[in-house]
């Protein structure tokens, strides 16, 4: 497609600390583009995801201030995934080809401009993946690397080292609009469409300011929820683990009427304490997998909206005739 209009969807939970350097590459690479006629037209569109801060008010500044910004604020702090999905469906109305990227600055702004090369030689989906992760720590780095070992060992699709940085056509992000389910893993879901794709490689940065908003307790939740979201596999293995146990038991049952029959009556105290511990755990971490599907199911059932925009900024211009305050399907 020849010049499209870009939009690049940017949730951002409390990050006053970057949005002003990150409005400003973003609008010069926007620039650029436009320059060299890669895209017609570009706009920026901040999620607000219920910030505390000033990152509202920073959004509004721009829009103030002439830049091609659009903004939605959430009513509520819905998480990272479900953010992005408000600014997806949003930037599907309005876009030929949309990027997603964090606030922090970690991924490289300026393979976005490989990305639009890409999409304007036909692709439909851009993975931006990182060459390397040098500038994490070591423990995220191989919690990282183990999640995506698990992931793909489990059956789900999913491209190594590839976070929510990516350039999706129109179609595809419509596409992606058009799975109902409410555990969102947006990585899993994207590769799983099969749309023509390409990857972009880039080396990840340290945050530019202030912290990361996903400390441990929410990565590893994240990962849960990846993992349960995308296979059932752990359920199977539980059911396997199941007749493994009988297997045994069977086993043992034989070698205590044997050890009868033969007269040993050695109370065997010990074994029996720590088989009833060690099947006890398996039993309840077997439930607790169990559970967390349930949970699932539950979520999914009760079908609700997704997020609620509070307030938007730069949209609803002339021209644009568009809802501005509705709840996210
Ligand atoms: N984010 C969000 N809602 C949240 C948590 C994070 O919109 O509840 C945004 C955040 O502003 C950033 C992106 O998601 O733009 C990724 O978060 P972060 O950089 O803190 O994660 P990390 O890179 O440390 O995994
Ligand atoms: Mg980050």
């Amino acid at each position: 497609m020849s010049n499209p209009i870009l939009y690049i969807v940017v949730p951002c939970y409390n990050e006053e600390e970057v949005l002003h350097e990150t409005n400003r590459r973003l609008a010069a690479l926007l620039d650029s583009l436009v320059k060299d006629n890669m895209i017609a037209a570009g706009r920026i569109l901040y999620v607000d995801d219920g910030s505390r801060d000033h990152t509202w008010q920073l959004v509004e500044e721009f829009v103030a201030a002439g830049s091609p910004v659009k903004g939605l604020k959430l009513a509520h702090n819905v998480g990272h995934q479900q953010a992005l999905w408000a600014g997806l469906e949003y930037a599907a109305a309005h876009a030929d080809a949309v990027v997603s990227i964090d606030a922090d600055l970690q991924d490289n702004v300026d393979s976005i401009r490989e990305m639009v090369d890409y999409f304007n030689k036909g692709i439909d989906i851009v993975y931006g993946v990182r060459r390397e992760r040098r500038t994490d720590s070591f423990f995220k780095k191989t919690t990282a690397q183990l999640f995506y070992r698990l992931m793909s060992n489990l059956g789900g699709e999913i491209v190594y080292n590839h976070a929510d940085f990516r350039l999706m056509s129109r179609r595809a992000v419509e596409a992606l609009m058009s799975y109902p389910e409410r555990n969102l893993f947006l990585r899993g879901m994207v590769c799983s469409m099969g749309y023509p794709s390409a990857v972009v490689y880039y080396d990840r940065e340290k945050r530019f300011a202030g912290e990361s908003k996903y400390p441990f307790s929410k990565m590893l939740s994240f990962a849960v929820d990846g993992i349960t979201s995308f296979s059932v596999r752990p359920l199977r293995y539980i059911v396997l683990l199941g007749l493994l146990f009988i297997l045994i038991s069977i086993v043992a049952i034989i070698y205590g009427f044997l050890s009868y029959l033969e007269g040993d009556t050695i109370p065997g105290w010990t074994s029996l304490l720590v088989s009833i511990w060690f099947i006890g755990g398996m039993v309840t971490t077997a439930i607790g997998i169990i559970g967390e599907y349930v949970g699932k199911i539950y979520k999914e059932v009760k079908r609700r909206p997704r997020y609620f925009v509070e307030k938007v900024a730069g949209i609803g211009k002339a021209g644009e005739g568009e809802p501005s305050e509705k709840p996210g399907r």
